[in-house]
């Protein structure tokens, strides 16, 4: 966003002479495989269909359309990442995810492939902001840095904290009845974590509607809400007011990202934890939100923040702040950025609001097996790389064309 300081900026000091004191990937030094250059990257559009439509303030997902990059090296190993489109978070769409990655091409080609943070000192240099794309094409070096060390993602991020995490249930369809239906359906599987989607009707309606499911869902379950940015402050206000000491645990976005005044005036007005999705597109957007007891916790993601790096180090920021943390992939994305938000999952302080793993609600995915869920719950993957089978036949059955300029070089050789 204009204005907005670089998160990217401690990244670039450590190519000075002071590097900082830092708990983030080492893969340069430790956890490295044998050299590997970078001698392809092609950004795939896709669009895999839902199983059914969520629907969201200001935005209605009947369609995933991801963007999934596939790098190449001379070792012949390749390594898969993935970023959904979401023109009301990031400002991404899909047309201008794969613009990025032709952009950000020339930067990355001929590189060691394991060196991921000169990887992004190189794409920053090159372009500013575009967390979406930059966070694909760090998830597919993390595969390749995994694949080449034998080593699972969640190894090159940190210490393993936990085997098994909490999934949280998208109760998103909108309708009284039907949300009802899908929370029970969804406590029937052993979900112990829920998000009903808010913000999409009057306050008063929206708040009976989260009433109903939490009742019926009972105690014992971590239950919350998402107004998306839908609410006025206002608005918001009533829908708190009306849903106080139903057994709802927290409240994320309700009003527009950048409002942190107002941000501030809900949660001061509730027992309810505000949360905020939206606003946090980098640690000093976390830092300002807990500054300004804004939020109380947050949602991560690595299309905000630019990879799998700085979401893991953005959870440790909230472990340090005292803050909550919900790990969550964009409604749609397929096993790929499932799987890279469950490495980060595994290595963080805590994930006390849960795993939001979309590919669940996906009706055709791009990998051999969707990654497994169970119970409401997902097991770390330990297998090297992201731990998940491309089946690049799955790719090409739900690509879809994207026109890209080709760049050229003044002299009017092409660029790469
Ligand atoms: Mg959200």
């Amino acid at each position: 966003m204009p204005g907005r300081a670089s998160p990217r900026k401690w990244i670039r000091s450590r190519t000075s002479s002071k590097a900082p004191a830092s708990r983030s990937y080492d893969a340069g030094v430790t956890n490295r495989g044998p050299y590997m250059r970078i001698t392809s990257i092609e950004p795939i559009a896709v669009s895999l269909p839902m199983k059914k439509p969520v629907i969201m303030a200001g935005e209605e997902v009947r369609r995933a359309d991801n963007m999934l990059v596939r790098i190449e090296t001379d070792t012949g190993l390749v390594g898969w990442g993935e970023a959904a489109s979401a023109p009301v978070m990031t400002g991404d769409t899909l047309e201008s995810l794969v613009a990025a990655v032709h952009h950000l091409r020339p930067a990355l080609i001929g590189r060691d492939a394991a060196d991921i943070e000169g990887a992004h000192v190189a794409m920053d240099g090159r372009m500013y902001g575009n967390h979406g794309a930059k966070a694909a094409l760090d998830i597919a070096l993390f595969d390749l840095a995994g694949k080449s060390a034998g080593k699972p993602v969640h190894a090159l991020l940190g210490d393993k904290q936990r085997g098994r995490m909490p999934l949280l249930g998208v109760v998103g369809g909108g309708d009284y009845d039907g949300d009802l239906k899908d929370a029970a359906k969804k406590k029937a599987e052993g979900f112990v974590a829920y998000k009903i989607k808010v913000g999409i009707d009057t306050p008063e309606n929206d708040a009976a509607r989260t009433r109903a499911i939490c009742a019926a869902l009972g105690p014992g379950m971590l239950i919350s809400a998402d107004a998306n940015q839908g609410f006025s402050t206002e608005e918001a206000l009533a829908y708190v007011r009306a849903v106080e000491g139903c057994g709802l645990d927290f409240f994320e976005q309700p009003v527009a990202a950048d409002d942190l005044a107002a941000m501030a005036r809900i949660a001061a007005a509730t027992s309810i934890a505000i949360g905020a999705d939206e606003g946090i597109h980098s640690r000093d957007d976390i830092r300002r939100h807990a500054e300004r007891q804004a939020a109380r916790g947050v949602s991560l993601k690595a299309i905000k923040l630019g990879g799998v790096r700085a979401l893991a180090d953005a959870g440790r920021l909230c472990g340090d702040l005292g803050m909550q943390v919900n790990i969550s992939c964009k409604t749609g994305e397929s096993s790929i950025a499932c799987a890279a938000a469950l490495h980060v999952a595994t290595v963080i302080p805590n994930i006390g609001w849960g795993l939001t793993l979309t590919h669940i609600g996906l009706a055709a995915d791009v990998t051999a097996q969707p990654l497994v869920t169970g119970q409401g719950h997902a097991g770390s993957l330990d297998r090297p790389g992201l731990g998940v089978d491309v089946d690049e036949s799955c790719v090409r059955r739900h690509r879809v064309a994207i026109a890209a300029r080709e760049l050229v070089t003044p002299a009017g050789a092409a660029a790469y």
